[in-house]
């Protein structure tokens, strides 16, 4: 569905940022270790992050249960050994512990309650992580339907973008019963670095969109910037030199630069593909929106830069990475 829709992040055939492409005799040599010890972990959705994800899960010697709407997604894979699943109910009936990495709330409705959903077959007493970012209150509906089944569901979806999914650095923000967290601890430390509790289930989720209106607003910032100075004559490496040394210094500067030719292994530097889709970001700008709206919070910032993000899905930006909005702005030329 998510493919239809145009929600995935990379096609076949991009380079290296999407781990999809990346080969797979060392991966399944890395792997070999340890696996007969651990009992598998289920996994739904190899996209831009599921896929390295689930790539440090193998790595730490867990066998996998693999499942994603678009077959080629678990192709490697495969070929490395682990098992692909025809469904999310199988991933279920095959495996009690389950992570989800999907693109919106609707995707994790339709995994989880769906015809063939996890839900149709889930064991008694399983754990599913769903780390997609995605409406609070969808992840409140769903832990009550898990529960329902005598399961347990958690919400942790993570920040670091694909670099730190590939590095096995992300955050994770974990929203849920306290006392399962450390039963989730013992899989996310596998891919994060930073695994917090938040509280009830739905807080992870809290926790993310604020994180990342806080980040869309920066990204934006800083194409401003850059494009301001480059206009002024500036060189774009000595300006996020200057910026990264100064006060203006952030994440969408330092880490994630947006100008082309800046930073090596970053998004702009090949033509915006791999890493996170404007559809994406504005999806979490949607989500920001309707929770400021249900607590009363002014967001001025966070809703313009909804509108920027939209204005760039409606003009060919959807499928590209969220930095491209610093593309957008060269296109733009004001009086
Ligand atoms: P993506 O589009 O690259 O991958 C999503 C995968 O889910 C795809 O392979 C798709 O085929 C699969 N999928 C969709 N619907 C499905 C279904 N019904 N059943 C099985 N598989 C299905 O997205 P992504 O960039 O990996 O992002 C995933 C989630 O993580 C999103 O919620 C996003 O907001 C969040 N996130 C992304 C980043 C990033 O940098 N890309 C960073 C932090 C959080």
């Amino acid at each position: 569905m998510a493919a239809s829709l145009g929600f995935r992040g990379a096609a076949s055939g991009l380079w290296y940022w999407s781990g999809r492409r990346r080969p797979v005799a060392s991966l399944a040599a890395v792997c070999s270790r340890s696996m007969a010890s651990k009992t598998p972990v289920g996994f739904i959705g190899l996209g831009n992050m599921g896929n390295p994800m689930a790539k440090n899960l193998m790595k730490h010697g867990y066998p996998l249960i693999l499942y994603d709407v678009f077959p080629d997604a678990c192709k490697e894979f495969k070929e490395a050994g682990e098992q692909v699943a025809s469904s999310p109910a199988d991933v279920a009936e095959k495996a009690d512990r389950i992570i989800t990495m999907l693109p919106t709330s609707m995707n994790s409705v339709e995994v989880y309650s769906g015809a063939n959903g996890i839900l149709k077959k889930v064991k008694k007493g399983s754990l599913l992580i769903d780390s997609s970012t995605i409406d609070p209150s969808v992840s409140k509906e769903l832990a009550k339907e898990v529960e329902k089944m005598g399961a347990v569901f958690m919400d942790a979806p993570v920040s670091g973008g694909v670099g730190a999914a590939r590095s096995g650095n992300l955050t994770f923000m974990v929203g849920g019963v306290e006392d399962e967290f450390a039963a989730a601890q013992e899989l996310l430390r596998c891919m994060g670095s930073h695994v917090v509790y938040c509280g009830a289930v739905g807080s992870g989720q809290s926790a993310k969109i604020c994180n990342n209106m806080l980040l869309a607003i920066s990204m934006i910032g800083t194409a401003e910037a850059m494009n301001l100075g480059i206009r002024s004559g500036l060189d774009p490496k000595l300006l996020a030199k200057i910026l990264n040394m100064s006060s203006g210094r952030c994440w969408s500067s330092d880490t994630y630069n947006p100008v082309p030719g800046v930073m090596d292994g970053v998004p702009s530097s090949n033509n915006y593909q791999g890493g996170f889709g404007t559809t994406l970001m504005a999806k979490d700008l949607g989500l920001a929106q309707d929770t400021a709206t249900s607590t009363k919070s002014p967001i001025l910032l966070g809703s313009l830069a909804h509108q920027v993000y939209r204005m760039m899905c409606a003009k060919g930006y959807a499928k590209k990475d969220f930095s491209s909005v610093f593309q957008y702005l060269r296109e733009e030329e004001t009086f």
